[in-house]
Parts: C-alpha cells; sequence; structure tokens
C-alpha cells in the first residue's frame, strides 16, 4: 500500500535565498488571490465554478501581463491553484470550514509548496538540501530518510518568529500488517477540559506536562497583553513605538512556537504509548467550534488543547500497527446516559461533575461514566 510520510526540517536561507523565497511567497499569494476573485465573480455571474484546468489556461495570460512571475518557481504558482481548487472543493463538501479566504500579506505565515521533477528537490546531507530556484540551503537534518522513500515535494514556510522551513513529503510502499486486534484490549478517551481527556482505565495525560503548560500559557497570555497594548488606535509604521511593537511581535511569535513544539512533543510520545497499550480506542466525534462556544469563557482552552491534532496524531499510530480508532458519532449521549441501566438523565447539564441516576441510583464521575459509555458502544460498532 503508498503511503505518505512528511519530515519538516529547519532550514537558514542565506540573505539571497529569503529574497528569492520572499518573491516565491508574493507571488503565490498573488496567484492565489486573483485567481479566487475570478472565481467568486465567474460563480456571481455565470453560476459556473472554475476548476484547475481553467486557472492553468488563464495563468499563462496573466504571466504575459505581469512579467515579473516569470521568476518565480513556476510549479509553485501550480500549486497555489491545486491548493485553490481543494479550498473550494473543501467548501462543498462542507461549507461549515468556510469560504476560501484572500491571503494577507501582514499575517506573517508565509508558504509555498513545490513538486519535485526530475531531483530539483533534493537531501544533499545532514546539513544542505536543494531547491528548485533557491539552490542549495543550509539546513538541520535531524532525521535519517528510510530506504526507498520517494521524495514527492516540499513546502517552504516562514513562521511568524521569522524562522524557514521545509516540510518535505515522501512516498514510501508499506506491507500491510496483518495485526490481529483483541476487541477486549479496547479504551474509551472521553475529552475534558481540564486533563484533556478521561478514561475507567487509569490512562491520563502526565499532571506535570499539563502544569507546566498551563503555566507556559499563562505566560503566553501576558505577553500577548503586552503586545496589544503596544499598538495603538492609530498605529501607524511610521512613528515611534512601531519597533517595540515589532520586538514585542517576535517575542510572542517565539514563544508560541516553543510551546506548540512542546506540546507536539508530548503528543507524540503520549500517543506512542497509548498505540503500544490499546488495540482500539474510543472517541467522540467532536466538533470543536461548538465545543468552544458551550465552554463559553473557557472556550479558549478548547482550541488550546488541540484535540483535532491529538486525535490525528492517535490514529495515525494505531493504523501503523494495524489497530484501530472509532469514533462515535457526537450524537451518542455519552455523557448523560447511565452505563450500568442505560436510563439517559436530560436533565444533567455541562457543569455537574457527579450524578446519581434516579433509576438504578448508580453514583457516577461524568467522565468516567462517559468513557465507559464511549468504550461499549465502540465495541457494538466493531461488532456489527
Ligand atoms: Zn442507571
Amino acid at each position: 500500500m503508498l503511503k505518505h510520510k512528511a519530515f519538516k526540517f529547519r532550514i537558514y536561507p542565506t540573505f539571497e535565498q529569503r529574497i528569492m523565497m520572499g518573491k516565491n511567497f508574493g507571488c503565490c499569494r498573488l496567484v492565489f488571490n486573483y485567481f479566487l476573485n475570478m472565481s467568486k465573480k465567474e460563480y456571481e455571474e455565470n453560476k459556473k465554478t472554475l476548476k484547475y484546468k481553467d486557472y492553468a489556461k488563464e495563468l499563462n495570460n496573466l504571466k504575459m501581463e505581469k512579467e515579473f512571475l516569470k521568476e518565480s518557481d513556476s510549479i509553485s504558482l501550480q500549486q497555489a491553484l491545486k491548493h485553490l481548487e481543494t479550498s473550494f472543493t473543501n467548501f462543498f463538501r462542507n461549507p461549515k470550514v468556510g469560504y476560501p479566504n484572500y491571503k494577507r500579506k501582514n499575517d506573517h505565515n508565509d508558504s509555498y509548496s513545490t513538486i519535485n521533477v526530475n531531483n530539483n528537490i533534493a537531501i544533499i546531507d545532514d546539513k544542505h538540501i536543494k531547491l528548485p530556484k533557491i539552490g542549495i540551503v543550509k539546513a538541520k537534518i535531524h532525521r535519517d530518510i528510510p530506504d526507498g522513500y520517494n521524495l514527492k515535494s516540499a513546502t517552504v514556510s516562514k513562521v511568524p518568529s521569522g524562522k524557514y522551513y521545509v516540510s518535505i513529503l515522501f512516498e514510501y510502499n508499506e506491507e500491510e500488517t496483518n495485526y490481529i486486534i483483541d476487541k477486549n484490549n479496547i479504551v474509551g478517551l472521553d475529552y475534558s477540559n481540564k486533563e484533556l481527556f478521561v478514561t475507567d482505565d487509569n490512562l491520563f495525560v502526565d499532571p506535570e506536562f499539563l502544569k507546566i503548560y498551563r503555566k507556559g500559557e499563562e505566560k503566553l497570555h501576558k505577553l500577548q497583553r503586552t503586545l496589544s497594548r503596544r499598538q495603538s488606535p492609530n498605529y501607524n509604521k511610521e512613528i515611534k513605538g512601531s519597533k517595540r511593537y515589532e520586538k514585542q511581535r517576535i517575542k510572542v511569535a517565539r514563544y508560541h512556537e516553543y510551546l506548540k513544539n512542546k506540546r507536539l512533543d508530548y503528543y507524540n510520545k503520549f500517543t506512542n504509548e497509548i498505540a503500544n497499550r490499546y488495540d482500539v480506542v474510543v472517541i467522540e466525534d467532536l466538533d470543536m467550534q461548538e465545543m468552544a462556544k458551550e465552554y463559553k469563557e473557557n472556550g479558549k482552552v478548547v482550541y488550546d488543547n488541540a484535540w483535532g491534532m491529538f486525535t490525528n496524531l492517535l490514529k495515525t499510530k494505531l493504523e501503523n500497527k494495524g489497530k484501530k480508532l472509532i469514533k462515535v458519532d457526537k450524537y451518542f449521549p455519552s455523557s448523560k446516559k447511565c452505563n450500568v441501566c442505560g436510563h439517559i438523565n436530560q436533565l444533567l447539564t455541562i457543569d455537574v461533575r457527579k450524578w446519581e441516576c434516579p433509576i438504578c441510583h448508580t453514583l457516577h464521575d461524568r467522565d468516567v461514566n462517559a468513557s465507559i459509555n464511549l468504550k461499549k458502544e465502540g465495541l457494538k460498532i466493531l461488532n456489527s
């Protein structure tokens, strides 16, 4: 079976290379926005949805008109249009993801993607990487690429702290695993704002990690408050103080990046442990946007927990071992159902942590009860 895996490396482009990358970011942004605008008009006037091949035709005309586009990596421009097409496809499939947005120059997140053609992208050694139009770039290749991995594409990015990265996508062939699942080796993870999740099985996120992470978030919020104070209402690039603002912006971005990486490292380590321990993991198919609304003032925590990222990592790791992640429908009443007698407690609100079943009088811890229900429901799905 063909599989894909991406590796992300820090790169250290020279001044000239940074200028060239900047041009590429700009050209991709321009092309993306130009065709987004065209798609909008075309839909409003003729109710027609444009496809990649329509864009590609028109791109040649645009290049005649705007000569400077020819200086950039031409494949990256095509990739920007493929991204646009995908954004529209996703939007039409699920309008909740939102109509494609214009790319803004000032959001400090820049990237472009390009495809490997005749080895114009290559990892030279553990300190250098070759990129089309850019040449050999200094890099920190911190991990070995296994034999049999074929380099497919690269995404160059500049993050808000000013650092540069390249994410390299590989394709490889993996033998099917013949792992036989033990259905009794199953666990239900019920999402929790405070602890990330709760199980009935003594599995929990390292409290030390949670403590350090929450402290880090407090520090980040403090840095952000200072930043917003420095942004006066008539903030203007020319006026004094903008330097202080920029300095603080980078401080915030660096700390944000540090915290994100720390979380990713931990999630990686922890999802490995879970995937080793269990054969089947059951979670609720949550809509995090809706959850954030339900938690109101605590909504931010819902996003900071990055539950989606956590479950994606878990899914990949389980599936690589031939194991399973089961998602239970979000309308399944995992919290309201008594796992002993099956009574559904419609009166249970989100702030009640412990409750007694009015029918069988079992005392429930809200989250533990939910995790047992998830486990039972997962087993039902598995057996159906
Ligand atoms: Zn009951």
